[in-house]
């Protein structure tokens, strides 16, 4: 449930309300909204006497959340949640809200020379973030597996010297210490999207979780899945649609588009999608991402290589360098539309 206050409810009421929260044997989570703080009463049903807590100093009402997901939903925090990706050592990219932002890199990092080559033709086309799987998340055992923590030096080197914060894949909670010290964010691929130890275990750290939909998973869940992220007191989850399995075989998955509206009426968390793991062919990228903006993404994750005939993994679906930024100056015009706006990578750089 949720506890709102009153808008001139002191400090310690709100701490009262607290710690009778924790003694119920459940967790408050706080929301500062522009003119209240809400405080989110979660634990295990039944255990949580609202009527008590409804008495208690500077408390307006109590409210129960109807929706399975408590912290996620809309009910808990009404405004678009604002999510930063970055610092200490490279600039902080908000996305969220009227933040859109443009994540690209290669699929998996092949080696340093190309990870750099890529990174720059990204940053030169207008991605803030960088992406890059150094732990890779294959169908075949005997495909490449990608470089583990050496790629992790390198992404970070790399990510260090052009002022870009770092995004990549975790695959399981063994890995999540070691991947926590290079990267300035996780994903949780599609196939791991209801890993509930692994969510569990990237909740527990403060570093931003981009979510990415599983391949068989409803929204609501998707948004369950975000929520044992964010019963761990990690509120930096970004939501990510790349496409489902239906039964139309032309492309390799299906964006849901629908899922976008869907997500934000539901959920506070930002959403961005990756056309590139739905469409599967580079040329069907451009629109399918330029229609997940239009129906109200928070940004994409795209895949860039300069050679993608001789890429390691997902060659078929990387965008050229060129093709890249072309698509960076439409999907700007799209977001201007929309009253959202991509970072500007040199006044980032500056900040
Ligand atoms: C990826 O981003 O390279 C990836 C494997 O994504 P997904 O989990 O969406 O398939
Ligand atoms: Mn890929």
């Amino acid at each position: 449930m949720i506890i709102v206050m009153n808008p001139h409810a002191e400090q310690a009421a709100v701490d009262r309300v607290v710690k009778e929260i924790e003694r119920m044997g459940a967790q408050a989570h706080l929301s500062q909204g522009k003119f209240r703080t809400v405080i989110g009463a979660v634990g295990e049903e039944g255990n949580i006497d609202g009527s008590h807590l409804a008495s208690l100093d500077g408390v307006e009402k109590v409210v129960p959340i109807m929706k399975p997901y408590k912290l996620a939903s809309r009910e808990f925090h009404e405004d678009d949640s604002v999510v930063e990706i970055g610092g200490p050592s490279v600039p902080k990219v908000k996305v969220g809200g009227k933040h859109a932002v443009s994540i690209a890199g290669p699929c998996a990092v092949e080696n340093e020379e190309m990870l750099n080559k890529i990174a720059r033709h990204v940053r030169d086309g207008g991605a803030t973030v960088l992406r890059g799987g150094a732990f890779k998340p294959r169908t075949s055992p005997y495909s490449f597996q990608g470089h583990g923590e050496t790629a992790l030096k390198w992404m970070r080197a790399c990510g260090d010297e052009l002022g870009m914060p770092i995004c990549t894949e975790v695959m399981d909670t063994r890995q999540v210490e070691l991947i926590e010290r290079y990267t300035d964010s996780f994903q949780i691929g599609a196939r791991n999207m209801q890993n509930f130890d692994l969510l569990r275990e990237v909740g527990k750290t403060r570093k931003p979780v981009l979510l990415k939909r599983g391949l068989a998973a409803t929204v609501k869940d998707w948004l369950l899945s975000a929520e044992y992220i964010l019963s761990q007191g990690n509120r930096g989850v970004i939501l990510c649609e790349r496409g489902i399995k239906t039964f139309e075989d032309s492309v390799r998955y299906t964006l849901d588009i629908t899922s976008i509206p869907v997500a934000k009426q539901w959920t506070h968390l930002p959403i961005i999608i990756d056309p590139s793991h739905a469409a599967g062919k580079r040329d069907l990228v451009p629109a399918i991402a330029m229609a997940g903006l239009a129906a109200g993404a928070h940004g994409t994750i795209i895949e860039v290589h300069y050679c993608p005939s001789e890429a390691q993994c997902d060659g078929p679906q990387a965008l050229l360098p060129e093709t890249f930024k072309e698509l960076m100056g439409q999907l700007r015009q799209v977001a201007a539309i929309l009253g959202k706006e991509f970072a500007d990578a040199a006044e980032l750089t500056s900040a």
